[in-house]
């Protein structure tokens, strides 16, 4: 971190804030003195240093952080990518794994139906929600723990692991058998809930926030890895911008950056991302040249019908083709 000193500033001032640094965070600090000001250099662990306190201080013309404020999600410290296993699905391996499944579980029927077919064309996850977090508190809310029993009877028909939404700290031990946590977009900041499921075994699906930066998404995992839970898997889904034709905007860039600066797996999902289902394809294709190692799209055998999310959801035989294709580009590309 350097820390730019406004001209003024006294050399009395300056010893007792280098002091103050040292003793707060346990860093050293280099002077360098210069004509018009002076700038110290603070070396060691800076993650815990309150850069907006820096910044306010009286005798301080500017701030900069030269190293991220992450450190356990931080590709410098972990160069090797992070390999999350769950059963023999192994995400983050080089290989691209699909998560498919409706937006919300509906009934068994609806559940073990999809299942069967996504689990044909490919996919080796199942994904569908049972707690929804929905924008109107009118819409239907998911089938909740009996949702959680659907997924677990579909789980056994098919052997394929399940990926559902948690909504509150409360519901961790419920989730219990659930393959992959998933924090939705709604709950990246939700730090409670976060350092709980720090505290867990499991892996944990964290969506990107709707206005997150990358840093504050890489931040969110830090939360979790901070506990003492490093199996992360980090999810583009789109971000709010001025853009209205979309549901929101994929940040394709956001993939290869990420992956530069985190040794997590990436994965993408092009569903809530386009909120289009004709969208998809090639948003999923995109993601995919991209480096994603994985993807999570909604399927749904009556889109027109849907309890949510019909519009952005793919039919059985739709998905099929695009799974095809997804496939076929991954293997076709230079490792
Ligand atoms: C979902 O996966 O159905 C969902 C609600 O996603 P997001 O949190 O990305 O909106
Ligand atoms: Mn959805």
């Amino acid at each position: 971190m350097i820390i730019v000193l406004k001209p003024e500033c006294t050399k009395e001032q300056r010893i007792s804030f280098s002091e103050m640094l040292k003793e707060n965070y346990d860093v050293k600090v280099n002077v360098w003195d210069g004509v018009h000001s002076t700038v110290l250099g603070l070396i060691g662990d800076t993650t815990q240093v309150d850069i907006e306190y820096i910044d306010a201080q009286d005798i301080v013309e500017s701030v900069k952080r030269v190293q991220e404020p992450y450190k356990k999600a931080n590709r410098k410290f972990h160069p090797e990518n992070t390999v999350i296993e769950v059963g023999n699905v192994k995400i983050g391996d080089g290989s691209l794994n699909i998560m498919a499944g409706p937006c919300s579980v509906e009934s068994e029927e609806q559940i073990v139906e999809i299942a069967k077919q996504v689990k044909a064309s490919g996919a080796t996850l199942l994904r569908g929600g049972a707690f929804k977090p929905r924008t109107s508190p009118y819409a239907f809310q998911g089938l909740k723990a009996e949702g959680l029993d659907l997924l677990k009877i579909a789980r056994k028909e098919t052997g394929l692991p399940i990926v559902t939404e948690i909504m509150r700290t409360s519901h961790i031990d419920m989730f219990e058998s659930v393959d992959i946590i998933q924090v939705g977009a709604r709950n990246m900041q939700n730090f409670e809930l976060l350092k709980e499921l720090g505290k867990i075994d499991k892996p944990i699906l964290l969506k990107r926030g709707l206005s997150a930066t990358i840093e504050e998404w890489l931040m969110s995992a830090e939360y979790i890895m901070a506990g003492g839970n490093s199996k992360v898997i980090l999810c583009e889904r789109g971000i709010r911008t001025y853009e209205t034709f979309t549901r929101n905007t994929l940040d394709i860039a956001a993939i290869p950056i990420v992956k530069r600066l985190s040794h997590l797996p990436v994965i993408a999902d092009p569903s809530h991302a386009s909120g289009k289902s004709w969208l998809v394809e090639d948003l999923a294709m995109a993601s995919v040249a991209a480096g994603a190692d994985g993807l999570i799209i909604e399927v749904h055998n009556d889109p027109p019908h849907a309890l949510s999310d019909g519009a952005q959801s793919l039919t059985p035989k739709q998905f099929d083709k695009v799974a095809k294709k997804l496939f076929s580009l991954k293997s076709s590309l230079v490792k």
